[in-house]
């Protein structure tokens, strides 16, 4: 049996989920669902497939939505090893489509879509300035949700609106259009609400030729192999304070290497913490706890972590809301 908090009937939501014709499986370890692959069972997995099934599952959840963790790719999420005693949501084919064509300088993507899809179909179709997703192994609802960025753009400076179903609407519950104006998009944050799924996103492009679009997404494709390390890990652990980089200041205290159990600080990018085999979530949990302590007892820098940590006691900025 998978534990569920006080209130939380795993066994009654999956079968009510089941009912509104939901596809639902319970105790899913959010390791294989996530690039960190470690981390405990969801209480209850609804794997969406359809803007429908989204709608059926908010109908059947219109006596109120339970704690609610939106899994898009899994590469900024670390789940503790007790779990999540709520529901996972995992949105399916039918958040994948995107159309390059659709009009001039514009790009729709459903929320499920990888980013570097998103990179390298808007760049072979001449579609300029999503080339920076290329190195971002999240999801366009991710995306959204985190305002990821990197070689010196962000989400925000490309998004037109985002498309978005608040659960807690229940049976009302309809995708409405939100401008980027109104996400409240900062530095790896955004006003997207605990019970809101991000279906889709619309995207302002310029006009490039194909191969000025593609030499650069090979040129984020070069700069990532050469900076960043492969294997587990959900990229960057720690914002970056103002005017500095978490990485350097990691890197200049020497805690490369520095190792909790089975998770270890990069030797190539000191920001970034590896989970290696044999490692739990606690142990990279405990690591990101102990590197934090030492930046600060060293510098007087409390660093942040931009990495949602769900399930633990102190689950940080964002933590909270996931
Ligand atoms: C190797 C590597 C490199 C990275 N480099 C960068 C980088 O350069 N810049 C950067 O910003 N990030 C980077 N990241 C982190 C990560 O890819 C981004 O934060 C990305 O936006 C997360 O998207 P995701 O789909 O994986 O979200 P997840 O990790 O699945 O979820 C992250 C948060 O978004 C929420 N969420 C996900 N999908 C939805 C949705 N459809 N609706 C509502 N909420 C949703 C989740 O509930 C959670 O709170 C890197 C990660 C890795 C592993």
């Amino acid at each position: 049996m998978t534990a569920g908090p006080p209130g939380l009937d795993p066994a009654g939501l999956a079968a009510r989920l089941a009912a509104a014709g939901v596809p639902v499986e319970r105790g899913v370890p959010v390791a294989d669902l996530t690039t960190y692959r470690v981390g405990g069972p969801l209480a209850v997995l609804a794997r969406v497939e359809s803007p429908a099934q989204l709608a059926a599952l908010a109908g059947a959840l219109a006596d109120g939505v339970p704690p609610l963790l939106v899994v898009g790719r899994g590469s900024n999420l670390l789940v503790a090893e007790a779990g999540f005693p709520g529901l996972g949501l995992v949105l399916g084919p039918g958040f994948e489509t995107l159309d390059v064509s659709s009009g001039p300088d514009v790009v729709r993507a459903g929320a499920a879509v990888p980013l570097p899809v998103l990179a390298r179909r808007s760049a072979g179709a001449g579609r300029g300035g999503l080339e920076f997703f290329v190195g971002i192994p999240g999801s366009v609802g991710g995306a959204v949700r985190m305002n990821a960025g990197g070689h010196g753009r962000e989400t925000a400076d490309v998004l037109i609106d985002a498309e978005v179903v608040d659960l807690a609407a229940g049976e009302a519950a309809a995708p409405t259009r939100r401008p980027a104006a109104d996400l409240a998009l900062g530095y790896r944050r955004s006003a997207v609400g605990p019970t809101e799924v991000v279906t889709g996103a619309t995207f302002r492009t310029a006009p490039a030729t194909v191969a000025e679009c593609e030499a650069i997404v090979a040129d984020v494709v070069r700069w990532r192999r050469e900076h960043q390390p492969g294997g587990s890990n959900a990229g960057s652990v720690f914002a970056n304070p103002p005017g500095d980089s978490a990485g350097r200041i990691i890197d200049s205290l020497g805690l490369k290497g520095l190792r909790v159990g089975g998770a270890v600080v990069s030797a190539k990018h000191a920001n970034f913490f590896q989970a290696e085999a044999g490692a739990t979530a606690d142990d990279v949990h405990a690591l990101v706890a102990e590197v934090r302590r030492r930046v600060l007892d060293a510098t007087g820098i409390a660093l942040v972590p931009e990495l949602r940590m769900v399930g633990f006691d102190d689950d940080g900025p964002g933590g909270g809301d996931r």
